[in-house]
């Protein structure tokens, strides 16, 4: 039987190319999303082909009620999970921090960090051996930023995904003896839509001239780090983390 697969954020840009990856190597796929409902159907549909057994799921991480929802419907579709990639997150208007509000704030954390921990703990209580789980992966997105810190951009963003880094190394210790590895992949200036949203379209290339490779990456060079620390490849990798950056 496929290994079963929930990727959240899975519309565009990072999540779609690890969708496209995992189809490619076989994964059942929940593919989760938001706002673009469009662009995940299109996805399906290209992978369609290939005949694999592929459900998307609409819910804002961000709120319990809807995380809850998606993994019901994991659970009536495919009766197991093997793995969950964290990889919704967003960020916000460029700003110094003098300049951000309180709910500015909380908006980033509750998507990027308690999304994150909402998604990994229902992972963790299906995929754990101790719970009759088969064990499993989490791998979780986290950001150079999180070292760079983003002076002038997001030091908000920065900060949820200083969170992540710490929830990774702490869940790896807690469930490794429940048959479940804890990662996180760091990536550095990616070309994706994400950018656009901070009010910087062309941010990768205005900064690439700073990255030891002289160029900004593509999703699918995070992808396969993704699918690396998914696969049985990493076994003995655990609280670890890939920077996917250049160099950066
Ligand atoms: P992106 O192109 O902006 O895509 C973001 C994805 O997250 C979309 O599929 C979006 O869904 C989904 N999403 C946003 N808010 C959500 C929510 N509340 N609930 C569920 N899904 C939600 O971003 P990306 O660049 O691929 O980034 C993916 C991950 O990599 C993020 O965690 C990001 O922080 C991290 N990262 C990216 C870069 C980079 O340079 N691109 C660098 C470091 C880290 P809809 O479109 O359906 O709303």
């Amino acid at each position: 039987m496929s290994k079963v697969l929930l990727i959240t954020g899975a519309s565009r840009g990072i999540g779609a190319e690890t969708a496209r990856l995992a189809a490619e190597r076989g994964y059942a796929l929940c593919l989760n999303y938001l706002h673009s409902h469009g662009a995940v159907e299109k996805l399906v549909t290209s992978l369609a082909g290939d005949g694999h057994h592929v459900i998307t799921h609409q819910a804002n991480v961000g709120v319990e009620s809807e995380v809850m929802a998606m993994y019901q419907a994991i659970d009536r579709e495919f009766g197991r999970l093997d793995g969950l990639v964290n990889n919704a997150g967003i960020l916000e208007q460029q700003s110094d921090l003098v300049d951000m509000s309180r709910e500015r704030w909380q908006r980033i954390l509750d998507i990027n960090v308690i999304g994150s921990f909402l998604c990994a703990r229902e992972a963790v209580r299906r995929m754990s051996t101790r719970n009759g789980g088969q064990g499993g992966a989490i791998v979780n997105l986290s950001s150079r930023a999180a070292h760079l810190g983003a002076a002038h951009e997001y030091i908000d963003y920065a900060a949820s995904k200083g969170a992540i880094d710490a929830m990774t190394i702490g869940l790896a210790k807690e469930v490794g003896d429940q048959g479940i590895r804890v990662n996180a992949v760091k990536p550095g200036l990616i070309y994706t839509d994400i950018h656009a949203d901070s009010g910087e379209a062309g941010r990768v290339d205005r900064l690439k001239a700073g990255v030891p490779m002289q160029r900004g990456g593509l999703p699918v060079e995070v992808a396969e780090a993704v699918l690396w620390l998914l696969s049985d490849a990493s076994s003995y990798t655990s609280g670890s983390f890939v920077d996917v950056s250049g160099g950066r």
